[in-house]
């Protein structure tokens, strides 16, 4: 029989445990079921080992796993920062072409209004020339002096309108100039904004790619911790387990010492090894060995309460009295590696140190301890671990 645990004994403590596996009798048949024996418990050690060897391999892997996600997304991260850094880098530099753009076209808005306030005075200079007529004009060369002083008039007249004419071309020449300035830095920011556009694309297909390890290194981590919260049940329940054994031998090894005693200081009590029926006259059985986690065979039928309970073999008392769920009872040890165990007694007819013939009354059916009516629950162990009765008869 596979060992199973209620809830309440997985979370309990290796006290509640060893109390369990002193006093369960199991007088009906239920759902109840717990350590069994030694071999179940040893069985089940083993299985837990098993598992716990499965487990570890397999969190060892989910581990490397999750790390692996992990190293792969901080790498995600890394280029995502690189990518940023480079937009950072060419915002900036956007931002300062923008800045020359604007200071450019200020300086041709300057440069054209420089251009048309020269062009006014020059035509104003001009237009004032002609409507004075030739005669001022003539008038003021009649008035040189001198030839040099003629030929010094009009040179001032022609050199006015030349100083006019050169002001005018260079503020022409220095608009081209800008203007080209000004386009040369629109494209250079064309230039930039593909280049931004590009890192825009790369930086979102980044983020795409970082969401996704993300969410695989999630799913990588939540299979680590169940894996990890596993090995802690297992770790939990083999301590139990390990608990279980320990106290099952210290139980083992106080009977045998105490069966050794008797058998010092006695003799004749080593058993047959054939057993009789314990219970004469009644063969109902309500609850077989193994049923539910049963440790034993219930005997019951009509009017059984306060009949004999016989020693099925040749043997020596090594317990009767009150025991938890097993109410009245009588543990016989006979000698020879088989001990067999009576429950729920009304009554007992013998004291622990008797020693007893094979079909010797030794108490009265009841319903005492854990019992739902009157019945002898009765187990046969041999080398302290449970066999089912049916063996022997
Ligand atoms: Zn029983």
């Amino acid at each position: 029989m596979r060992l199973r645990k209620t809830k309440a004994l997985r979370g309990g403590t290796a006290f509640l445990l060893a109390l369990v596996l002193l006093f369960h009798a199991f007088p009906v048949c239920g759902p109840r079921v717990s350590a069994e024996s030694i071999s179940d418990l040893k069985a089940r050690l083993s299985e837990l080992e098993d598992m716990e060897a499965e487990n570890a391999e397999k969190l060892e892997s989910l581990r490397a796993d999750a790390s692996q996600k992990r190293a792969y997304r901080d790498a995600v991260k890394e280029k995502i920062d690189i990518v940023q850094q480079q937009l950072d880098v060419l915002i900036q530099r956007i931002r300062a072409l923008d800045e020359e753009i604007l200071e450019g076209e200020a300086a041709i808005a300057d440069t054209k209004a420089s251009i048309s306030d020269n062009f006014d005075r020059l035509k104003d200079r001009l237009r004032t020339m002609y409507m004075t007529g030739d005669a001022t004009t003539l008038s003021l060369l009649l008035k040189s002096t001198s030839l040099v002083d003629y030929r010094q008039k009009s040179e001032v007249v022609r050199a006015i309108a030349e100083h006019d004419t050169e002001l005018l071309d260079t503020l022409e020449s220095d608009l081209h100039s800008i203007e080209e300035a000004v386009r040369e830095i629109d494209a250079q920011k064309a230039q930039l904004g593909e280049d931004k556009k590009e890192l825009d694309a790369k930086s979102k297909e980044l983020s795409a790619l970082y969401e996704e390890s993300e969410s695989l290194l999630r799913e990588a981590e939540a299979n680590e911790a169940e894996a990890q919260a596993e090995a802690e049940r297992i770790a939990l329940e083999k301590a139990e387990t390990d608990a279980a054994i320990d106290q099952w031998y210290a139980e083992y090894y106080a009977a045998l010492e105490a069966a050794n005693k008797n058998a010092a200081g006695g003799v004749g009590y080593i058993g047959t090894g054939a057993f009789v029926w314990p219970m004469p006259g009644y063969t109902m059985i309500t609850c077989y060995f193994g049923e539910g986690g049963h440790r034993g065979i219930d005997i019951a039928g009509v009017g059984i309460y306060g009949k004999d309970i016989v020693a099925a073999d040749a043997g020596k008392v090594i317990y009767a009295g009150w025991m938890g769920t097993y109410g009245n009872c009588v543990f016989i040890d006979h000698g020879n590696g088989y001990s067999t165990r009576y429950a729920h007694a009304s009554a007992l007819a013998v004291s622990e140190g008797d020693e007893v013939q094979i079909g010797q009354t030794i108490a009265y059916v009841g319903s005492t301890g854990n019992s739902t009516g009157p019945h002898l629950h009765f187990e046969v162990l041999y080398s302290g671990s449970l066999t089912d009765p049916f063996n022997y008869f």
